[in-house]
């Protein structure tokens, strides 16, 4: 058998085959610092028909391929397992925008194009790539793909899955299945690039995706809102969509041990409300319309749900700078959550009618027996998704309390199970959860997914050991 560093070289050209321990230790530790593995090499091919080359140089070595974006994912699915007997296959290189077709509102982006870099793609042809996330400067939009990410606007645009017409693929015996299709309407047979959306790299490799672009908002308003309850957000987001449809386009729940965290840990962050509301929501109304007048009508939905007792108080942003204040406020909760300290971190969802039962239940499970513990919950109410966190206040107590990491997922898990939910709402499973979701998919959803892999991955050479275990 060939050298396979030798032959990776050859496919991407030496100095794009990393095999220096140190020159590799960035692509071998995931985000959180949760997970580290080991890699004969990292490479990073420029184009299609690199990666094509890469996978095919692997398949004949007969080393594992774990693709990787911009690393921010939240599972460990990135980061290669501990034998060594991988080449991390990083797409970052392949950037470039291929086309923006405004009539049809689609665009066409390589796999390893920042979030960011495609949302500016789309605001350069006066159109809206709706995915947002809090770490959009550094993920990749095929790490998006490869996750189905969700972020803040899923209530209104819908999740990455929602958001993509057609991919490009490198499937693991290292042939290019062409799905660029930029189509809204193609009725014929299975919807093949919708395995690949969600798969973590477990089926093949997303090199290019033709994603959905829409008009562009031009006016918004934002408000932050003390609620009587988990109920009362729930009845406020009902009413809010009754009356102002699909300009809602965000609507987050934020629980008052969330909002501590960002008071105490970030510079500049004020409480947009007195007293201490047990729960907050930020709203966002958007519309293409510049004379929508979004706040004078946030302000009369927010009067009437005052006097119908859903609210207890509101601020309204009175301009940029206070939109801004109230955004911040929110996406500082997991950076405020990071400095505060290691926690149980949950990402589950329910249906949205649901979120008040499962809060309540939850925090009487947990507090019945951790009595000391702090739930951190907010999250994408909208779409039913809470980040639901929990540790305990004091350093000593709460490496304790870690150490109950799965006890504790029992109680939260078979919770959201009961009430119809999912453990992973948009983070997805990779390592962090492969052997987590065998208790909550029947028998015959798991094997469905396994017939799958070894229809498309038979050797099992696709991102090992993420997912489903194999
Ligand atoms: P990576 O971490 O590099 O990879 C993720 C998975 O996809 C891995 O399994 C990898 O093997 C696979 N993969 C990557 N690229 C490809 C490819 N081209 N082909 C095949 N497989 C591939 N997520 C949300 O959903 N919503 C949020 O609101 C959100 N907020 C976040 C905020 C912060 C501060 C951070 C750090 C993360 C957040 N995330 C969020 C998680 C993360 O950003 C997303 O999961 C993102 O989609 C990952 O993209 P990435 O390019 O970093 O992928
Ligand atoms: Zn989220």
């Amino acid at each position: 058998m060939n050298d396979p560093i030798r032959a990776l070289a050859e496919a991407v050209g030496a100095p794009h085959v990393l095999s220096d321990p140190e020159a590799m230790a960035p692509y071998l530790t995931d985000w959180r610092g949760r997970y580290t593995g080991n890699a004969l090499a990292v490479v990073r091919p420029a184009d299609t028909a690199q990666v094509a080359a890469v996978v095919r140089a692997c398949a004949e070595a007969g080393l594992a391929i774990v693709p990787q974006g911009g690393n921010t994912g939240l599972c460990g699915g990135a980061t290669p397992l501990q034998t060594g007997r991988s080449v991390v296959v990083s797409l970052s290189r392949l950037s470039r925008i291929r086309a923006v077709d405004p009539a049809n509102d689609t665009l066409v982006a390589e796999a390893g194009c920042t979030l960011a870099a495609v949302q500016e793609a789309a605001a350069a042809a006066d159109r809206l790539f709706p995915l947002s996330l809090a770490s959009e400067g550094s993920c990749e939009i095929g790490g998006n793909l490869s996750t189905n990410a969700g972020g803040v606007h899923v209530l209104r645009y819908g999740n990455t899955r929602e958001l993509a017409l057609g991919l490009e693929v490198v499937l693991p015996d290292g042939r290019v299945w062409d799905g660029l299709r930029a189509l809204r309407k193609d009725n014929t047979g299975y919807d093949l690039k919708q395995l690949f959306i969600g798969a973590e790299g477990t089926l093949g490799i997303i090199t290019a995706a033709v994603l959905k672009l829409f008009p562009r908002p031009r006016t918004r308003a934002v408000a932050w809102v003390a609620v009587a309850g988990p109920e009362a957000a729930v009845a406020l987001l009902s009413r809010l969509r009754e009356r102002c449809g699909d300009r809602v386009s965000a609507f987050e729940l934020v629980g008052r041990s969330a909002l501590e965290l960002v008071l105490r840990h970030i510079p500049g962050a004020r409480a947009p409300l007195g007293g201490e509301p047990e729960w907050t929501v930020l709203v966002e109304l958007a519309d293409t319309a510049e004379d929508a007048d979004l706040e004078a009508v946030l302000e009369r939905e927010l009067g009437a749900a005052l006097e119908a007792g859903l609210a207890l108080d509101a601020a309204v942003a009175a301009n940029l700078a206070q939109v801004q204040a109230l955004w911040a406020l929110r996406e500082n909760i997991s950076e405020a959550q990071r400095i505060e300290g290691i926690s149980i971190k949950h990402d589950v969802s329910v249906p949205v009618s649901r979120i008040p039962e499962f809060l309540a239940r939850a925090g009487e499970a947990l507090r019945a027996r951790w009595p000391e513990v702090r739930i951190v919950a907010f999250g994408h109410i909208g779409d039913g998704n809470l980040h639901y966190n929990l540790s305990r206040p004091d350093a000593q107590d709460n490496a304790r309390f870690i150490a109950t990491t799965p006890e504790v997922n029992r109680v939260v898990h078979d919770l959201v199970d009961e009430l119809g939910g999912s453990i992973s709402a948009e983070h997805g499973l990779g390592q962090l959860k492969r052997e987590e979701i065998k208790r909550y998919k029947s028998p015959i959803e798991l094997e469905l997914m396994a017939t799958v892999k070894a229809a498309l991955d038979p050797r099992g050479l696709m991102n090992p050991g993420k997912v489903i275990g194999v």
